[in-house]
């Protein structure tokens, strides 16, 4: 997708620190950390956010799940916990239209909602 940032990472045309990838998922290094561990974990194929999910996409989806648990176990998060996190639309703050989750932990997290 042209002008997509997510879609230049996973070209390599912008830099991304990268935890893991395979032929359908990238994880990468959160550029703006908001946890001492912070990672995005975005399909390769172009999807703008979580309403644009087409129900070709609920086994793709799906997946990004595993991923995000075996990440959490390669990143020493799992014992203790994470939050993974989609944003979507406005309201969320959504920034970047290339859907990913973030993956947070190493740290007690503060509620999201007060
Ligand atoms: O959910 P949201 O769209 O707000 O999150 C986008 C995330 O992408 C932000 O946490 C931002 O720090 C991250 N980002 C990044 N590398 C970039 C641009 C944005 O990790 N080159």
């Amino acid at each position: 997708m042209d002008n997509c940032l997510f879609c230049k990472i996973v070209e390599g045309s912008i830099p991304s620190k990268k935890v893991y990838e395979d032929d359908k998922f990238l994880v990468f290094h959160d550029i703006q950390p908001a946890a001492p561990v912070h990672v995005l974990i975005i399909p390769k194929k172009h999807i703008a956010s979580m309403n644009e999910v087409g129900s070709e996409d609920f086994a793709l989806i799906g997946e990004m799940h595993r991923i995000a648990q075996n990440v959490a176990r390669e990143l020493g998060i799992a014992e203790n916990g994470y939050r993974l996190i989609n944003n979507c639309g406005p309201d969320s703050g959504q920034a970047v239209a290339h859907i990913h989750y973030h993956l947070l932990g190493g740290a007690k997290l503060g509620a999201l909602v007060q």
